[in-house]
């Protein structure tokens, strides 16, 4: 019987996943056409939106299908503004947090709280609004810097422009470039370093003036002034908005305000750097073998 009664769990699962997928779909339909998008013309000036704080309280959850679970009772309290580093190997369910907060999955116990709301009461395009993501290695596409930037924020004005450029540090590079902004950045960005394409996806981000900024860090090395340069830039950013980055460097680890170390499924230590490499093994195994240090310039 073990066998039947497992695969009918899973089927269960499976059917609670699409009626949570549904119910969202059914949240969307039922918004007013008015509410579907930010106020203000355009949504990108808005007046700026405080940094939010998040709140894990013991969140459970798995992907089903027989899998593990990806997350057990993780706990954890992110203060609005500055900089939270989520670190720990492979597998640590890193990634599970961001897919929780953009409620691309329902957690299946304990809370997750945004600016000390359950996450189930933010409309959806709210929260939309409210987060900001770049992924790892966020592609920069065929085209020109100025359309890279505005791809999600497709009203922004020059003024808005300008600022993000200034927060990340690119105002050089804008420079440097034969027609400036208007500069093609050729396929895949290749006319750009790593830490500038990195950076560019951080301004795209920041033009829709996020909340909270999700931030999974490129895995690629960075040379010494480009590891310095987004370091500046992760804690410049951070007074306007709530950064939560999963870090792979040790400059970004070394300069976030709190860190907390993940390890199968659950929250083993939160701490800054110089606590972790004083109380916690793992912590201090990663900083010596998986922190990538940059090369010198
Ligand atoms: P990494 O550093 O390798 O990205 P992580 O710490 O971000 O790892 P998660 O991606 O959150 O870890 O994964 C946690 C667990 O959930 C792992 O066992 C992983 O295999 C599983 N998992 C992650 N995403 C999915 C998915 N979309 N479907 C099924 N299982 C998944």
């Amino acid at each position: 019987l073990v066998a039947p009664i497992a695969q009918l769990l899973q089927g269960l699962t499976r059917v609670q996943g699409g009626l949570a997928a549904l119910s969202r779909i059914r949240e969307i339909e039922d918004l007013p056409a008015e509410e579907t998008s930010p106020a203000g013309p355009g949504g990108t000036d808005r007046v700026q939106a405080a940094p939010v704080g998040v709140r894990f309280e013991n969140v459970a959850f798995g992907y089903g299908g027989g899998r593990p679970p990806a997350h057990h009772e993780v706990s954890f309290a992110v203060p609005a503004g500055g900089v939270t580093a989520l670190v720990g190997p492979s597998g640590a369910g890193k990634s599970t947090v961001f897919a929780l907060l953009e409620r691309f999955y329902e957690r299946q116990g304990g809370e997750i709280s945004v600016d000390g709301r359950d996450i189930r009461q933010w409309r959806p395009f709210e929260l939309r609004a409210a987060l900001g993501y770049v992924e790892q290695d966020a592609p920069v596409l065929d085209g020109t810097l100025r359309q890279n930037l505005v791809l999600a924020a497709p009203h922004a004005s020059d003024e808005a422009i300008g600022r993000v450029l200034r927060l990340t540090r690119l105002e050089e590079l804008v420079a440097r470039l034969p027609a400036g902004l208007d500069s093609e950045v050729g396929h895949r960005g290749v006319t750009l370093s790593g830490g500038e394409r990195q950076r560019v996806a951080i301004a795209r981000a920041l033009l829709r003036r996020p909340r909270l900024l999700l931030l999974d860090e490129a895995t690629s090395q960075l040379d010494a002034v480009n590891e310095l340069l987004l370091r500046e830039v992760i804690a410049e950013v951070s007074s306007e908005t709530t950064v939560l980055v999963i870090a792979h460097r040790l400059s970004t680890v070394a300069g976030a305000d709190q860190i907390v170390v993940m390890e199968g499924g659950r929250v083993r230590a939160t701490g800054t750097h110089a606590d972790l490499l004083g109380t916690d093994d793992l912590y201090r195994e990663l900083a010596a073998t998986q922190f990538l240090a940059a090369r010198p310039a």
